[in-house]
């Protein structure tokens, strides 16, 4: 039995949330995007939430719950779909909102704490030296670096400079264990595959080093199609050329535009598919140029437009914005996440769709995979029960595609249905109870679980629903 009361004891000095509204609301994340993880977690909530303010302090709440053999699950500001933050067996959330200075910017790099928000610093990065992020989620405004670092995978700017896991798109992270005693590690190079897209599961990001780009105009473009294959096709075509420098490729199919993007929906006419494009300034008469020759139409420009007042920026209309906006009109639907491999990925995209009609509705992400350029989908899912959605996913994998299933809180089901063996072992090392984020790693919990059955990992520990 865990003995909360002397835990909070033993914590004594630093913030410490116990009102239980209030830790519910710290101990949730967007996990009701999926109808599924909506009925598995709604009831989950930890008994504390904990907010440090250092480095010292991070170490001293490890020390601490590995003691009294409390769980700790690690909270950026809880934007991540899956349940990554949620804290499945109880315990303490540490927030770590409140540790968001960013520490130092120089040419190519800049070090942050943990929570800071990744619109503060592409506007530091700004403002100190014309620099920005190369990439970042559609929550741009409210995700914090140490929740994308641990729980994200790309976004915009990934058409250009591929996905955060890619070697040099973190370049140091330094990491507390929980042990006895925890230790502070410095990880770099390939060792930072240790701890990215982790979910917190094997340590606690306390500081981290990015790379910078230079910092440009962007400007949003909307281009109009009269069929989603064209706009696939133009998307594929403005992501492959080489000179024109573009942050954002989101091929989007009609009626999703028209029925969800509320404050757009007047440039976009019916029966329109679009690509929502980012393009830094220079490059806009080159992209012109080729929309022109494609046969696309110009429906919306930012630079131009009359009225942009109450206009969210184009990339909150794209990667999981899009679904947001879908969910805030119709919360009946739900969503997928796909990669469609390089290089039939086009002819996958045109039969996936075609077999589904208007039960999937198309969006898809150009990014840059491996080296080449190809899409990911997060297609819209009109959700009529959780076997036809195993369906859908089923059949888009006997297509040839790869699912990355939103409907699961686990990293394997959540990514490539194997374990990472780097992370579980560095689990091992640096969290010997499996007190961090407890249920989220099906290799530490249950090492012989079958991919192979398509069963969903149940964990045994998830608290019950009182
Ligand atoms: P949280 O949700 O708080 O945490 C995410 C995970 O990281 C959790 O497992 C948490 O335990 C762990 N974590 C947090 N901080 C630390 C730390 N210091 N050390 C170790 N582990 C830690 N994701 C994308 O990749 N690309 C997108 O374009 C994108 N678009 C989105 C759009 C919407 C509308 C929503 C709701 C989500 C989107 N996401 C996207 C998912 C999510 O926003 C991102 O993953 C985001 O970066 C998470 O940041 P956060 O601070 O909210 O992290």
């Amino acid at each position: 039995m865990r003995d909360i009361a002397a835990l909070k004891t033993a914590l004594e000095g630093l913030k410490i949330e116990d009102n239980p509204a209030l830790v519910k609301q710290k101990s949730r994340d967007f996990f009701w995007y999926s109808p599924v993880l909506k009925r598995e977690l709604d009831h989950v909530t930890a008994d504390l939430v904990v907010s440090p303010r250092s480095e010292a302090e991070i170490l001293r709440v490890l020390e601490t719950c590995y003691r009294h053999d409390v769980p700790v699950t690690v909270r950026g500001t809880g934007t991540g779909n899956y349940g990554q933050a949620m804290p499945l067996a109880g315990g303490v959330v540490m927030n770590l909102a409140e540790m968001n200075r960013v520490l130092k910017i120089s040419p190519g790099r800049l070090v942050a704490e943990p929570g800071a928000i990744l619109h503060d610093i592409d506007v530091a990065a700004r403002a100190s030296s014309g620099q920005e992020m190369r990439m970042h989620p559609s929550t741009l405004k409210t995700a914090s670096i140490g929740g994308f670092i641990g729980g994200g995978s790309g976004g915009v700017g990934s058409i250009r400079w591929g996905g955060l896991r890619d070697i040099g798109n973190v370049l140091r992270l330094k990491v507390a264990t929980m042990e006895e005693r925890p230790r502070l590690l410095e990880l770099d190079g390939w060792d930072l595959q240790k701890v990215c897209h982790a979910y917190g599961t094997n340590g606690v990001i306390t500081e981290v080093e990015i790379p910078l780009t230079a910092a440009y105009d962007w400007i949003d473009v909307i281009v109009g199609f009269d069929s989603f294959e064209r706009a696939a096709a133009y998307g594929d075509d403005i992501g492959n050329r080489d000179g024109l420098l573009l942050k954002l490729v989101s091929p989007i199919a009609a009626p999703i535009p028209q029925d969800y993007f509320l404050r757009h929906r007047r440039f976009i006419p019916d029966g329109r598919h679009i690509c929502l494009v980012m393009v830094a300034a220079h490059a806009l008469g080159p992209l012109l140029a080729v929309t022109r020759r494609l046969g696309g139409e110009v429906l919306f420009r930012s630079d131009t437009a009359e009225d942009t007042k109450g206009l969210p920026p184009a990339y909150e209309l794209s990667w999981n914005h899009t679904t947001l906006r879908g969910l805030r009109v119709d919360p009946g639907i739900t969503y997928l996440q796909v990669l469609y491999p390089y290089p039939n990925h086009l002819d996958l995209v045109s039969r996936v769709h075609a077999h589904f009609g208007d039960e999937v509705l198309a969006h898809l992400e150009f990014v840059r995979f491996d080296g080449n350029i190809t899409c990911f989908g997060l297609p819209i899912v009109r959700f009529t029960t959780e076997e036809r959605l195993d369906e859908i996913m089923r059949i888009h994998e006997d297509m040839g595609c790869v699912i990355f299933n939103p409907h699961r809180y686990t990293l394997e089901e959540g990514g490539m249905k194997q374990t990472d063996e780097v992370q579980l072992a560095f689990k091992r090392e640096a969290d010997p109870k499996g007190l961090l984020n407890p249920g989220k790693m099906i290799g530490w919990e249950k090492p012989d679980f079958d991919f192979g059955s398509r069963r969903n990992y149940l964990f045994p520990g998830l608290q019950p629903a009182s």
